[in-house]
């Protein structure tokens, strides 16, 4: 059985407003930015509501900490391969992405 449209959008809803907060409280409290994160992972599961692909550039994929370049993630413009990677300060993780994709936000 599907859910109604509205329930997956009040997630989408819930989800933005977490990354929203994330940002926010990062500067006093990065730890609590985690925790939405978490949060937002937790919603997006249940409501089976994938995090779109703006949103997912804000935190690690491997550990969920929140990303702010320079500060919790490095980012690093691979130009001869046409790329930007991000790496985790926290866990080392790396997440690679095409460059075209980014210069479109
Ligand atoms: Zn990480």
């Amino acid at each position: 059985m599907s859910r109604p449209k509205w329930v997956k959008k009040m997630a989408e809803e819930r989800i933005k407003k977490l990354f929203e907060e994330a940002k926010e409280q990062f500067e006093e409290h990065p730890d609590r930015s985690n925790r939405y994160i978490e949060l937002a992972h937790k919603i997006s599961k249940k409501h089976n509501k994938k995090i779109s692909k703006e949103l997912k550039k804000k935190f690690c994929p491997l550990c969920k900490s929140y990303w702010v370049p320079g500060n919790t993630v490095k980012v690093r413009i691979d130009s001869e391969n046409n790329r930007i990677v991000y790496k985790c300060i926290k866990c080392k993780g790396k997440r690679t992405y095409g460059y075209s994709e980014e210069k479109k936000e």
